[in-house]
């Protein structure tokens, strides 16, 4: 590690100041596989001391009205606009994406703090002034003291912006811990959370990975625990922190089905599959990673697909026209490689084939568009999340059978159906079981005022992030009832 000295190093952020330990790591920049900075990874010491600090910080800050701590994520959503192009930069620079992305997904991560910017409207209880004979009812919303998120590499500012506005302006104190493969932003946050006179101690931010998270999921002082990852690990964040006694919530990973009937407009279906599919190199937990042709969908849809997806754009993510991205790290890229290779060997039908001619990464982790065919559900393709460029596609007769193949899947975060049919739309909506479905779009993310969250393996534990749900999260409800003989 030696010669990586001179690069700029990311340290915890404890109390408003920087905490350094002897552990590090690199982050690497995923378009060329170098190492763009050192991080200064948290010991035991370090998440104790951030968790004392929004101990002790959260005496004071429940005690700001609601009104006032809400003035605070104005000023930072200025900040946020004001400073959007050094942040996205930071984004692309770690997770590869391109830089409109980086943008789109800045912006969503600040619908959520507009949202929680009525904090006094949203904290308002219930009351019932006479509930019998001289007695009143009336309920209110209590903060829940130290929280702590734990976020994956994909949406470095959008996921964190998910997470702590609501938390903050419910009168929590917050302990964030990105992920080690992006964690810049999340430290620009800190720094503009500070200039927008957030009191120290209230925000705190500590680096590294798993055996941070543990130390933070496990530690007697956290109330609460926001998590979003893969599948896998959200349920074992989800058993520890339960079995602490957390309230917690865990945002898993994602197979999402595009169901394609033969009315659709297939110009736009195309359009949207692609964008779905293949932006962002599918490392979205709203990307399409499995079609469902209906019938006659099939023929209309597949030719143009294969073509226009051989035509996709992959280069870096600074590259004003690239649509996809590398993948973000050496991990994802050989897992990926080795996922498409036993597509192969258990007998899916390669027709867009976007793996790179040498297997050499110097010019970073890119793989482009990947579909397979004649897939079917016992296939590992299908089976799991593969969080990259690919795409599988299948075919059935009827949508009650496409609709019966997406429930049947243990993921179920989001799915689409591509139609001109209201009645098919109808049936869809109602049948099925996935918690983000959408009718003709290619990403159905809910907006902020809405809650976000998947079903099945796709979450684990009852509330889902931001919108009502975030605020019944962030908070304990209290119900008093008085009398005044
Ligand atoms: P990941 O599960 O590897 O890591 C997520 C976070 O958990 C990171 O901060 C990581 O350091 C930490 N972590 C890793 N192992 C841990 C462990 N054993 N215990 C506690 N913490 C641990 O996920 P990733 O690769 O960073 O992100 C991609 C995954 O996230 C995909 O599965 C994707 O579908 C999912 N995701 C889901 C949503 C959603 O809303 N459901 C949103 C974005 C991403």
């Amino acid at each position: 590690m030696n010669d990586l000295v001179d690069l700029p190093h990311i340290s915890s952020v404890v109390a408003g100041k920087p905490a350094r330990s002897d552990r590090q790591t690199v982050v690497i920049d995923p378009a060329s596989g170098s190492a763009t900075a050192r991080l200064i990874c948290a010991d035991q010491s370090i998440v104790d001391a951030a968790v004392s600090a929004a101990s002790e910080a959260f005496e004071s800050w429940k005690e700001v009205a609601p009104a006032q701590r809400a003035r605070h994520l104005m000023r930072f959503r200025d900040i946020v606009e004001r400073d959007k192009t050094r942040l996205a930069h930071a984004i692309v620079r770690e997770h590869g994406k391109p830089l409109s992305d980086a943008y789109g997904s800045i912006q969503r991560g600040l619908e959520v703090v507009e949202f929680a910017m009525g904090a006094p409207h949203l904290l308002k209880g219930e009351n019932s002034d006479h509930v019998a004979t001289g007695i009143a009812t009336r309920s209110s919303r209590r903060p829940l003291g130290v929280c702590v998120g734990i976020t994956p590499f994909n949406y470095p500012a959008m996921i964190p912006m998910w997470m702590f506005p609501l938390a903050l302006v419910c009168g929590n104190t917050f302990v964030l811990k990105p992920s080690e493969k992006t964690p810049s932003a999340v430290n620009m946050i800190a720094e503009m959370l500070g200039e927008a006179g957030l009191p120290d101690g209230v925000f705190n931010v500590v680096h590294g990975g798993r055996d941070v998270a543990e130390a933070l999921v496990t530690n007697p002082d956290v109330a609460a625990v926001s998590f979003v990852g893969s599948s896998a690990v959200a349920r074992s964040v989800y058993e520890t922190a339960s079995r602490h006694g957390k309230r917690v919530q865990a945002l898993g990973g994602a197979k999402n089905h595009a169901i394609v009937m033969p009315d659709a407009d297939m110009p736009t279906t195309v359009d949207a599959i692609l964008n779905g599919a293949f932006n962002s190199a599918g490392q979205r937990c709203m990307a399409i990673s499995v079609v469902v042709a209906v019938g006659e969908a099939y023929d209309k849809l597949m030719p143009a697909l294969v073509d226009a997806a051989s035509r996709l754009k992959v280069s870096a993510g600074t590259q004003a026209d690239c649509f996809v991205p590398p993948v973000n790290s050496l991990e994802q890229y050989k897992k990926i490689l080795r996922l498409i290779e036993t597509g192969v060997q258990e007998g899916a039908a390669l027709r867009l084939d976007g793996r790179p001619s040498n297997a050499s990464n110097k010019d970073g982790f890119l793989i482009g568009p990947v579909i397979f065919d004649n897939v079917t559900p016992s296939m590992t393709i299908y089976k799991e999340e593969i969080f990259g460029p690919v795409l599988a596609v299948m075919r059935v007769e009827t949508l009650n059978g496409a609709i019966k193949l997406s429930n049947e899947h243990m993921l179920g975060n989001g799915a689409v159906l591509f139609t001109s049919s209201g009645k098919a739309a109808h049936q869809f909506e109602r049948d099925i079981h996935c918690g983000m479905p959408g009718v003709n779009v290619p990403v159905p993310s809910p907006v902020a005022y809405y809650s976000f969250g998947g079903s099945k393996k796709s979450i684990f534990g009852d509330l889902a992030v931001h919108g009502a749900d975030g605020v019944n999260f962030y908070t304990r409800r209290q119900v008093l009832t008085t009398r005044w003989p």
